[in-house]
């Protein structure tokens, strides 16, 4: 496996693997690697030739107070996680490296899509990230991008940019991966002290009592809503950012739940903020 930290010379490299015939499949992380990252590497892994994982904590999808300096980081490790999982190279970039000095060039999704759920409390989050995410679609050039539901709207913003700005490549998006009691896997975890942990799974039981719900026969989104902030208030520590029901496709308003709805919640516990959803299909 080839580790690479320099953007023309793993640019040359993805060059020569298409010369040669071989698809490339791109899986953008920040690290830390957990098993909801490998679900997309393996994902990767069968679906393409050549799997490229890139590790980087990209500072512009942080905003001021965030996380950025705490985030967990541990090249090491997930160097070697990576070569266990036989990807073929790492792209672990330093900050200069993308965003040298005067670097002045941003992507940004307008609309609907980009004004709700983490837009609305993360206000610059997703020009950072699809900004990032371009930058390594031009450098890695891939067949093929892998990206987790568990990001649900991210996923949504990236699949329209590579449809609006016409990206010569196909996005992948990979299942959520969670512990066995439920706890979507993140990086961030491991701010979570053991009661905190305990706690944070009101978000995957308020999303699994919500399906209840719905399968049950409510179709108003209001008293879906409505059970999901009671479950989640069960918890003392909770503090509700958001626990919204739209339309999967384009996250839309919903009156009535109809067709493919995305539930998504993004809750803090103490300082640490986490993020789960659900596709719930009528
Ligand atoms: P991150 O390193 O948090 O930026 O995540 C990198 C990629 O891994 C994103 O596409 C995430 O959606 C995906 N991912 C993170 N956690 C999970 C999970 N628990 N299940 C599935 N995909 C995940």
């Amino acid at each position: 496996m080839q580790i690479f930290t320099n953007i023309a010379e793993i640019q040359e490299w993805c060059k020569a693997q298409k010369r040669e015939g071989k698809t490339i499949g791109l899986v953008p992380t920040m690290g830390y690697l957990h098993q909801g990252h490998l679900a997309l590497v393996r994902a990767a892994r069968q679906a393409c030739d050549i799997v490229v994982v890139s590790i980087f904590v990209n500072p512009i999808q942080f905003g001021v107070g965030e996380d950025f300096e705490d985030y967990p980081r541990d090249l090491t490790k997930d160097s070697q996680v990576l070569e266990q999982e036989r990807a073929d190279a790492v792209f672990a970039p330093s900050i200069k490296e993308m965003y040298p000095t005067g670097y002045n060039s941003f992507v940004e999704v307008l609309g609907e899509i980009s004004s709700k759920l983490c837009a609305k409390s993360r206000p610059t989050h997703f020009r950072g990230v699809t900004t990032v995410v371009s930058k390594l679609f031009n450098i890695c050039l891939p067949d093929k991008a892998f990206f987790g539901q568990k990001d649900a709207q991210q996923v949504m913003i990236i699949e329209k940019i590579v449809r609006e700005l016409n990206f010569p490549l196909s996005i992948v998006r990979v299942p959520i991966v969670r512990e066995e009691d439920g706890l979507a896997l993140s990086s961030r975890n491991v701010y979570l002290d053991a009661d905190k942990r305990k706690q944070a799974l009101v978000l995957s039981k308020s999303l699994q009592a919500a399906r209840e719900l719905i399968k049950s026969g409510e179709r108003n989104v209001d008293r879906v809503k409505a059970l999901l902030t009671d479950t989640i208030k069960t918890s003392p520590d909770a503090n509700i950012d958001y626990a919204e029901i739209y339309d999967a496709a384009d996250l839309s308003e919903l009156d009535v739940i109809k067709g493919q709805v995305l539930i998504a919640l993004a809750v803090k516990f103490g300082t640490t903020r986490l993020i789960d959803n659900l596709l719930v299909e009528v």
